[in-house]
């Protein structure tokens, strides 16, 4: 039996390169190949930056979907089904709105592959495809072998993307995680995860889990394997565990080099309307932060913005914040209402959302807000998300948080990967602002 996995772009402008960011190793489909049967044959194709053969002869085609990625996703699909080809998508996207995924597909998988995924490969050896393919239960994540063969030959960004936990116990409302986990927390064994490591040539990781911290025992035990690794690590963290020193001195123990922390937003009615409350302490913010820097700890303060306590002020203490604390990196994002979350129904009951299937749209793009938030106009929302994010990185505020001897440029190295990805992340605010979803050389996807 033959399989062909796909990793779909979000979209192309015209004779650019895909976002280099955005080019990181496709776990989840070295998940699934890990998953099938080593008598099958495995082909991988990532869309972000090179050519899908249609032609190729297979016998299911897997697409891993995002809502950014869906519309993309529909139109490969729409390509092997004109050939005959079943095509069978998964991932967040599907499992949000599988009867929005099932249009475009012969079948789908919700919920998490390591569940149905072996079910799904012996009905199409026996012609008995079915439309949906339901993991009803969470899988038990032991025994978990990602089979990064699949990556030989493809340019990656030199991080090996690492998973231990999937899920988040909290339900900020924006979050299609959370809702895709239905608020609930599943980990691997940490043994194996250490030996998965080791068993890798890069040694620098970054831990995918959405939030590594969210059961601090466990998490501990994980960073004290780590520890005799002697790697490099990055991940994604809650601000509530800056109180945790025992945590903080374990991840640099364990090689930790900084983390993403959600701020989300300085407005303490936003944290309580975003279901954020147990991080609605935003004047301990500062100390929180400030503690992580301590450890010599680099951060990635993202903010969302169009909450309905947002007026241009929010950016402004955003901004000053970013910069009295030295942010790395920071996102000035605007709220993205994704299908299946608390906020996305929420919005299209008060009538606030402009598209209900924004990401189908072919006039949407990369940057666009979709509803219309209480204190600013949409458009003004989207520019003056741009707006900021050009200050933030703009060369004198570069170098303002380069010279950051507590975590920024702690060292020769540290300061050399502070300017390298900052200038990076300059040219990519331009190169990512109005990417279109979907390649407008496919056929359409049905709008
Ligand atoms: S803490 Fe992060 S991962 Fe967890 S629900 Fe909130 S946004 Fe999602």
């Amino acid at each position: 039996m033959k399989i062909t996995l796909i990793m779909p772009s979000v979209g192309r402008k015209p004779n650019r390169s895909y976002v280099k960011t955005w080019q990181m190793e496709p776990l989840a489909l070295a998940v699934l190949a890990g998953l099938t049967p080593e008598e099958a044959e495995i082909v991988f194709y990532d869309d972000r930056f090179e050519e899908i053969d249609f032609n190729e002869g297979t016998d299911l085609v897997a697409i891993n979907v995002e809502t950014y990625t869906a519309r993309r996703a529909y139109q490969i699909a729409a390509q092997f089904r004109e050939r005959g080809v079943p095509v069978i998508l998964g991932g967040y996207h599907p499992t949000l709105v599988p009867e929005e995924a099932i249009l475009y597909a012969d079948a789908v998988m919700v919920g998490e592959a390591e569940g149905v995924w072996r079910d799904v490969l012996a009905d199409v050896k026996s012609g008995t495809l079915k439309r949906v393919y339901r993991s009803t239960d969470r899988p038990s994540l032991a025994g978990i072998k990602p089979n990064r063969k699949i990556y030989e030959g493809k340019r990656y960004m030199p991080l090996a993307l690492m998973e231990w936990g999937r899920g988040c116990k909290f339900s900020c409302d924006f979050c299609s995680i959370t809702s895709f986990y239905k608020a609930t927390y599943n980990y691997r064994p940490v043994n194996e995860v250490a030996a998965e490591i080791e068993s890798l040539k890069k040694r620098v990781v970054f831990f995918v889990d959405d939030n590594i911290g969210a059961f601090p025992a466990a998490t501990k035990q994980l960073f004290r394997e780590l520890v005799p690794l002697k790697i490099r690590w990055v991940g994604q963290i809650s601000i509530n565990l800056s109180e945790d020193r025992e945590m903080l001195e374990l991840m640099v123990k364990s090689g930790c080099q900084g983390v993403l922390i959600g701020l989300e937003s300085l407005h303490e009615s936003n944290l309580t309307q975003m279901n954020k409350y147990w991080s609605n302490r935003t004047r301990d913010y500062e100390r929180a932060v400030a503690r992580f820097r301590d450890y010599g700890l680099v951060i990635y303060g993202t903010f969302v913005f169009g909450y309905d306590h947002d007026g241009k002020d929010s950016f402004e203490l955003a901004l000053d914040f970013a910069l009295r604390q030295k942010l790395f990196f920071a996102a000035f994002n605007h709220l993205v209402p994704f299908p299946g979350t608390p906020l996305y129904r929420s919005l299209l009951e008060q009538g606030r959302l402009m598209d209900e299937k924004w990401w189908l749209n072919p006039e949407y793009r990369f940057g666009d807000v979709v509803f219309h938030p209480r204190r600013m106009a949409a458009q003004e929302l989207a520019e003056t998300c741009l707006a900021y994010r050009r200050k933030f990185y703009s060369y004198s505020y570069i170098l303002n948080r380069g010279l950051d001897f507590r975590a920024n440029s702690k060292d020769l190295f540290h300061a050399a990967t502070f300017f390298a990805q900052n200038l990076l992340a300059k040219k990519e605010v331009e190169h990512r602002q109005g990417l279109p979803l979907g390649n407008g050389n496919l056929a359409d996807c049905g709008r």
